[in-house]
């Protein structure tokens, strides 16, 4: 009977939330603990935007949880109250033998995956914001987008509560354990027993996941330039987009929504912290690299930035992620490691993180992304 597992689940970012969801779909009594407020920007999953595509150019073998989560986002959209997912498609220049464009070719021919490839005249004129330096490709991928990543986190928490599940914000848990009857967990409120324990935990990985594989938090700064003029707004003809520098520099941004303007970001680079929450790093000088693509790839676009923020990769020593029962205790299963790219996957994760609580297993999609591939953690 699985209607009246006790579930706790650590950490309420995108893949917390949505494996509360997940749960409470199936029955399950669920309890997420956050250690900050709701929606806090300390962690990965704050902000207005997150790209989506499918022809996934970090390996082919996304593709069919891409494919999965593309249904799980149109079902999500479906009873929101507000429009989540905009599968537009991405604009992308590279280098023809970089990670992006072969990649995507390659995940493109593998999974029979539409992508258009562009002449230079088709490019300038189709997207005139963008200067494409010599022998660099051009291709759009129509079935590729973006989502809004704070619409669907406030989707998420109002299903969690309406659904019967209990969020307990300012909640850190310093300590959990297994037993032959139960998972046990400390917190400031004591120590509390469950059936199961989910572990999504963001760049606190190392401490909470106890494994020996490094999870390294990674500092970002996401900048923002003033719209410009009119051609910059979502709806007008400037599209989501990824640049893959010959360098191996990887820049993407998104077109000025909701009154905030065109937000830019590296996926390369950063800033390598001691712990997540170390306060003690001076700011880095990211903003660098954003001026000098902005200069070469978008140079009629403003040059100066109206606003600036931070977000954190939690990186995996792969850069895949880790998604599996954990090595002490099937009752015990996680997703960490998500790397900078894993806000599209959510609600796949989500349902995998609520088989293996559930079940022990989950589908085999998952097994390349097993902790096992790492030796014995
Ligand atoms: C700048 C930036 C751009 C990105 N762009 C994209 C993109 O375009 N497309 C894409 O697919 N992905 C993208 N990503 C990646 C994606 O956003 C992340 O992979 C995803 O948000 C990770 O979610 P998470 O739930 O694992 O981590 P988090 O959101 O960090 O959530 C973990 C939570 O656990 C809590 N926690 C930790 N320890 C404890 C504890 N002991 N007790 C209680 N709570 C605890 C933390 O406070 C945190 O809230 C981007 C990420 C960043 C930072």
């Amino acid at each position: 009977m699985t209607a009246k597992l006790n579930c706790a689940i650590i950490g309420a970012g995108i893949a917390g939330a949505s494996a509360a969801y997940a749960l409470l779909m199936r029955g399950a009594n669920v309890q997420l603990f956050e250690q900050y407020d709701l929606r806090h920007d300390r962690g990965s999953s704050h902000g207005p935007t997150r790209l989506f595509r499918l022809a996934y150019f970090e390996h082919p073998d996304y593709v069919p949880l891409l494919r999965q989560a593309i249904s799980l986002w149109r079902a999500m959209e479906s009873e929101a109250p507000e429009k989540l997912f905009h599968q537009i498609g991405v604009f992308m220049i590279g280098a023809p033998n970089g990670n992006l464009i072969k990649g995507m070719r390659r995940g493109a021919f593998e999974h029979d995956i539409t992508i258009e490839d562009l002449t230079r005249q088709e490019a300038a004129k189709r997207y005139p914001h963008f200067r494409q330096p010599d022998g660099y490709d051009a291709v759009f991928e129509p079935e590729a987008g973006f989502i809004r990543a704070d619409r669907v986190l406030n989707h998420l928490f109002a299903k969690i509560t309406e659904m019967g599940g209990t969020i307990r914000p300012r909640t850190n848990v310093t300590d959990w354990s297994v037993s032959d009857k139960c998972v046990e967990l400390a917190t400031k409120d004591g120590r509390e027993t469950f059936d199961r324990l989910i572990i999504t935990p963001g760049a606190w990985g190392n401490d909470l996941l106890r494994l020996d594989v490094p999870i390294k938090p990674l500092r970002k700064t996401l900048f923002w330039i003033a719209p410009g003029d009119k051609s910059y707004l979502f709806g007008s003809n400037f599209p989501p987009f990824a640049i893959d520098r010959e360098d191996g520099r990887f820049f993407y941004g998104f077109p000025a929504i909701d009154g905030d303007g065109v937000k830019l970001g590296e996926h390369t680079g950063g800033t390598v912290l001691e712990s997540a929450t170390d306060p003690t790093q001076p700011p880095p000088d990211e903003a660098a690299g954003v001026k000098e693509f902005l200069r070469e790839i978008m140079p009629d676009a403003p040059q100066d930035f109206s606003n600036a923020k931070q977000c954190l990769y939690e990186t995996s020593p792969d850069s895949h992620f880790i998604i599996d029962a954990h090595p002490r205790d099937k009752r015990v299963c996680f997703a960490a490691g998500l790397s900078g790219h894993g806000f599209k996957f959510a609600p796949v994760i989500g349902e995998a993180l609520a088989d293996l609580a559930i079940n022990g297993e989950t589908q085999s999609a998952f097994d390349f992304l097993g902790v096992g591939r790492f030796g014995s953690p």
